[in-house]
């Protein structure tokens, strides 16, 4: 696992000429727009690689680049300007869905930090289907009682449908199931929070070594979290049955 490096390049007006920060979009002196520079969605956006952000003033920022870079204005501008705000305009979207959403910015960040989370959960399934077993991702050890008298539930309440009838006991575990989890839901999101702050104050200090391990962590969460959503809608169709 690497940490995020910030980049640190500069920009030189097409224009005028004139020296810009490298995420720049519109030159600081004559205000004509910039080539698109494939860049990630932090530089874009011209903000620090944090997981904590300011939603409300990103959607502000979101807004206003919509005006300034949409392709009605450059209708009679250079070929080059045109493509440019195409560009822009499109990577603006994809940057604005990913960054508004908590999770989403996550596994972003991390994946900048060269983690792929969907790789590792697509990993763990192929294992599984090579050796036979059923299509699931590794169990967290944590979990692993829980999960076990989970499937014992849902076969009984299989087995309850298939002989034509209810069973209210399995139905009520089920219920308590569905809490449980969805509770488990809640915790992990206020761990993530409190993750987020550890590595974003490490990565204000320098502080690789804490940024690492927060990382690791988050990791591990991710994927407990993305198990817990499975379960939960296993449990859900069995309740809805
Ligand atoms: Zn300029």
């Amino acid at each position: 696992m690497t940490v995020v490096a910030e980049p640190s390049k500069k920009l030189i007006c097409w224009s005028c000429g004139s020296e810009n920060d490298a995420d720049t979009q519109f030159c600081a002196n004559c205000g004509k727009l910039q080539p698109y520079i494939p860049a990630d969605y932090f530089t874009f956006f011209g903000l620090p690689r944090r997981f904590q952000l300011d939603t409300a003033a990103l959607e502000k920022q979101f807004y206003r680049l919509s005006r300034k870079f949409h392709p009605d204005l450059y209708a009679r501008a250079s070929a080059d300007e045109q493509r440019w705000s195409l560009e822009k305009s499109s990577v603006l979207n994809d940057a604005w869905r990913t960054l508004r959403d908590p999770l989403a910015r996550t596994e972003y960040l991390l994946g900048l930090a060269g983690i792929r989370l969907e790789e590792q959960s697509r990993n763990a399934s192929d294992r599984a289907a090579e050796s036979g077993t059923a299509k699931q991702p590794v169990v967290p050890p944590d979990l692993l009682e829980e999960v076990f008298e989970l499937n014992m539930q849902l076969e009984e309440m299989r087995m309850a449908r298939a002989g034509g009838a209810d069973d209210p006991e399995a139905r009520g575990s089920l219920e308590a199931a569905k809490q449980n989890f969805s509770a488990q839901m809640e915790t992990s999101q206020q761990d993530l929070q409190r993750l987020w702050i550890e590595w974003d104050s490490a990565a204000n200090a320098n502080d690789e070594e804490t940024q690492q391990a927060a990382q690791r962590k988050m990791v591990d969460l991710l994927n407990r979290r993305s198990y817990i959503r499975n379960l939960l809608r296993d449990v859900e169709a069995a309740l809805k049955g």
